[in-house]
C-alpha cells in the first residue's frame, strides 16, 4: 500500500507512517506504529504512552481527531484540504465495546475506512453478547486451566475487564501483562496477576484463566501445565475471524475489535464520503457492488 501523505498547508502530513513532516498516529497496535522515535506527532495521549512513541505532540488547525472504538486511545482523523473534508478510519469498531468506546462517524467527502472485515460473511454479534458467551463458557470449566490466546495490546485488556466484571482474576503472560500495567497507569481499573509469579502458581492450582500472546498457544505449553497443575488445560481465542475460520483451540469466540462488513457500509452511507477507499484488506469487491449503483466510488 502506498503511505498516505497529505499536503497541510505546506506541511507534509503522514497517516500511519512517518515518511511526512507531521506523523499522525492512530493508534497503538504494532502494524500502525513503525517508529519509536517521531519528530512531530499528532495521537492521543493513550497512544503515546502504550506505544511509548516519543515526539514533539503538535496539532493542525485543519485537523480533527474522532474516537475510533478500537483499542484505548485510538483516534480517527478528518483533515481539510480546500474545502474538501478527508477521512481516514485507522482500525475502527463502530459496535460499543467494554471500555465504552465506539467509533464516531465522520462526515467527510473522501473516505479512508477500515475493511479488516469487508466480507458479508462477517456479521459480528454485539459485543456484550460475546463477553457474556465467554464468561458463561469460562465458568462452567471453572475447574480447568484455560488459555486465551490474544493479542497483548487491546483484546487482552479488554478481555481482562471481561473477567473481572465476572469476578475473575486472570493470570497474564509477561508480555500481556506489560501493556495491561500501561492500561493502569492511564487510570483503567483493570486486576491481574502476573505470570510466572508465586500468586500465578496459586491462582494454577485451582484452575484459573491466563492470556497469552497467540504463539504461545502451543502444544508443549498445554501438556506441561497439565503436568505440573494435574488439571485440564483447555486453549481459546477470542478473534473476529473466528466466524469463518477454523482455528486449533477448544473454543473460539468471534469477538473483534473492528467493524464487520454491515457496520462498514452503514459507515460509508452515514459519513456521506462521494469517494470511498477500502483499507487493510484485498476483498475490496463486496462494498465495491454494494455502492455501484449509488454514485459512490470505492477502491
Ligand atoms: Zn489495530
Amino acid at each position: 500500500m502506498t503511505p498516505l501523505l497529505f499536503n497541510v498547508n505546506g506541511s507534509l502530513l503522514s497517516l500511519d507512517n512517518t515518511k511526512g513532516d507531521i506523523s499522525f498516529i492512530s493508534h497503538a497496535h504494532s502494524d500502525h506504529v513503525k517508529k519509536k522515535v517521531i519528530n512531530k506527532v499528532i495521537a492521543s495521549k493513550e497512544t503515546l504512552h502504550i506505544s511509548g512513541i516519543v515526539g514533539k505532540k503538535v496539532s493542525l488547525k485543519e485537523v480533527k481527531l474522532f474516537d475510533a472504538g478500537h483499542v484505548v486511545g485510538a483516534r480517527q482523523i478528518s483533515i481539510s484540504l480546500d474545502g474538501q473534508r478527508v477521512g481516514y478510519t485507522g482500525d475502527m469498531r463502530l459496535k460499543r465495546g467494554i471500555f465504552d468506546e465506539r467509533a464516531e462517524i465522520m462526515d467527510v467527502d473522501e473516505l479512508y475506512i477500515d475493511g479488516t472485515y469487508a466480507d458479508p460473511a462477517f456479521r459480528f454479534k454485539d459485543p456484550f453478547e460475546v463477553y457474556d458467551d465467554i464468561l458463561k463458557w469460562v465458568n462452567s470449566n471453572n475447574d480447568k486451566i484455560i488459555i486465551f490466546g490474544a493479542y497483548p495490546i487491546g483484546k487482552t485488556q479488554e478481555l481482562v475487564k471481561v473477567f473481572n466484571e465476572g469476578g475473575i482474576t486472570p493470570v497474564l503472560h509477561a508480555k500481556n501483562y506489560e501493556y495491561t500495567k500501561k492500561y493502569i497507569e492511564l487510570g483503567i481499573s483493570l486486576d491481574a496477576i502476573k505470570g510466572g509469579t508465586e500468586e500465578a502458581s496459586d491462582a494454577m492450582r485451582d484452575g484459573a484463566v491466563l492470556i497469552v500472546p497467540n504463539n504461545a498457544l502451543t502444544y508443549k505449553i498445554k501438556r506441561g501445565l497439565s503436568i505440573v497443575y494435574g488439571k485440564e488445560v483447555l486453549f481459546a481465542k477470542a478473534t473476529g475471524w473466528a466466524l469463518k475460520y477454523r482455528f486449533n483451540v477448544d473454543k473460539a469466540f468471534p469477538l473483534s475489535d473492528h467493524s464487520d462488513f454491515y457496520d462498514i457500509v452503514d459507515y460509508i452511507e452515514l459519513s456521506n464520503a462521494k469517494k470511498v477507499h477500502i483499507m487493510f484488506t484485498r476483498n475490496k469487491a463486496h462494498v465495491a457492488k454494494y455502492f455501484k449503483e449509488k454514485g459512490i466510488t470505492v477502491d
